[in-house]
C-alpha cells in the first residue's frame, strides 16, 4: 500500500494565472474551505499590475495603483489559505483524474507537477505584435508593449504609439505627460477608443497620424524612427518619422495555446464558456480575459472568479 505521507497533494482547485480572475477564484474557494494552489509565473496581477492608476475598480475614491491592487488580491486569497506557486504551466492534462499540470521551471531545476480535482484557467492575454521582422529584436531597445512600465525611459523624448483603441489612447495620454512629443499612428480614420479619449488626446498635445501603418521600425542599436505607409493610399510614397521609442498597443491575444486540443477555442483563440465559466470539461473553468466575452475589465474578471469558485464547489460536492 502506498504510504499516505508520501502521496502527492491533490488540491481541490488549481488556478493557472494570478490575475484578478485567478485570485478571486482562489479567494472564494479558499474561503469556502477548499485547498487551492495558484500558479503564477512572474508577479500577481497580470495586465492589471502593469496599469498605472485604476479609476474604474469600485471602492477606491482616489483610484488605486494596479500593482498595489494585485498584491492586495494575492494577500486576500492567501489570508484564507490559498497557496501561490511561483511557476508557469508547461503542459496540462485537463481530462485526467486528478487533473495534472506540469510546471515550467528554469532549465537545470527539478520540475514538478500540481494535481487538482478542479482547474481554473485564468491565463489572460498577451500583447499582440505588429508582426514586423525587426520587432522582437528591438523589444526592450525602443519597442515596448507597456507604457506604464517603460514610459519613464522616454522622458523628454519623442515616441510613437501604435493603435486606435482605448489602450493606445490611454498610453498616448500617459506618455504625453512624460515625453516631449507623442504621435499616435492609427490604421483607420477614426478611433475605436471611447469618444472622450479624442478630447484628452488633443488636450495632451498628441498628434494623431490617421490612415497609416508602421511598415518598418528604423534602428541602429536602438530605435531611431519608423517608416509609415498610408493605408488609404497604398501606392503613396512612405514617410519617415524620427522617434526614440515605439509603444505598440494593438490589442491582445489570449494565452490559450496550452489548452488547444483539450478545449474548444473561438476563432480568435478565446476559451468558450458562458457566464458560469464552465467549459465543456466538467470541473474546468475559464475566467477573465481568456474567456470569450463582450467586456474585458477587472470587475468582469473578478466576477468570473467568484462564479468559477461557486461552480467548482458545487462540482466537488456532487463528487
Ligand atoms: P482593441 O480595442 O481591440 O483595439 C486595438 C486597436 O489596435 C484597434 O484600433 C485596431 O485597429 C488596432 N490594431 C489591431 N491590430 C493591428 C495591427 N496589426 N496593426 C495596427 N493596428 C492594429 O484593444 P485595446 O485597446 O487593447 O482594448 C482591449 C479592451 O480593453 C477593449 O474592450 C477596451 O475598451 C478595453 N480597455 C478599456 C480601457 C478603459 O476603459 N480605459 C483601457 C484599455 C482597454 P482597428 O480599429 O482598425 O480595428
Amino acid at each position: 500500500m502506498p504510504n499516505e505521507a508520501m502521496s502527492p497533494t491533490v488540491y481541490d482547485m488549481a488556478v493557472i494565472g494570478g490575475g484578478p480572475g485567478g485570485y478571486t477564484a482562489a479567494l472564494y474557494a479558499a474561503r469556502a474551505g477548499l485547498t487551492v494552489a495558484v500558479l503564477e509565473k512572474t508577479a500577481p496581477g497580470g495586465q492589471m499590475a502593469a496599469t498605472g492608476v485604476i479609476d474604474n475598480y469600485p471602492g477606491f475614491d482616489e483610484g488605486v495603483e494596479g500593482f498595489a491592487l494585485a498584491q492586495r488580491m494575492q494577500a486576500g486569497a492567501e489570508r484564507f489559505g490559498a497557496k501561490t506557486i511561483w511557476a508557469g504551466a508547461a503542459a496540462v492534462d485537463l481530462a485526467a483524474s486528478p487533473r495534472r499540470i506540469t510546471l515550467d521551471v528554469p532549465a537545470g531545476e527539478a520540475g514538478g507537477e500540481v494535481l487538482a480535482r478542479t482547474v481554473v484557467l485564468a491565463t489572460g492575454a498577451s500583447p499582440r505584435r505588429l508582426g514586423l521582422p525587426e520587432e522582437q529584436a528591438l523589444t526592450g531597445r525602443g519597442v515596448s508593449y507597456c507604457a506604464v512600465c517603460d514610459g519613464m525611459f522616454y522622458r523628454g523624448k519623442t515616441v510613437v504609439v501604435v493603435g486606435g483603441g482605448n489602450s493606445a489612447a490611454d498610453d498616448a495620454i500617459y506618455l504625453s505627460r512624460i515625453c516631449k512629443k507623442v504621435f499616435l499612428v492609427h490604421r483607420r480614420g477614426s478611433l475605436r477608443a471611447a469618444p472622450a479619449q479624442e478630447k484628452a488626446l488633443a488636450a495632451g498635445g498628441v498628434e494623431i497620424l490617421w490612415n497609416r501603418r508602421v511598415a518598418e521600425i528604423l534602428h541602429g542599436q536602438t530605435v531611431t524612427g519608423v517608416r509609415l505607409a498610408r493605408t488609404d493610399a497604398p501606392e503613396a510614397a512612405g514617410e519617415q518619422l524620427a522617434c526614440d521609442g515605439v509603444f505598440v498597443a494593438v490589442g491582445r491575444v489570449p494565452d490559450t495555446a496550452l489548452f488547444a486540443g483539450q478545449l474548444a477555442l473561438d476563432e480568435q483563440g478565446y476559451l468558450i464558456a458562458d457566464e458560469t465559466t464552465r467549459t465543456a470539461l466538467p470541473g474546468v473553468y475559464a475566467v477573465g480575459d481568456v474567456r470569450q466575452k463582450p467586456l474585458r475589465q477587472i470587475v468582469t474578471a473578478t466576477a468570473d472568479g467568484a462564479a468559477a469558485a461557486y461552480f467548482a464547489g458545487e462540482y466537488l460536492r456532487q463528487g
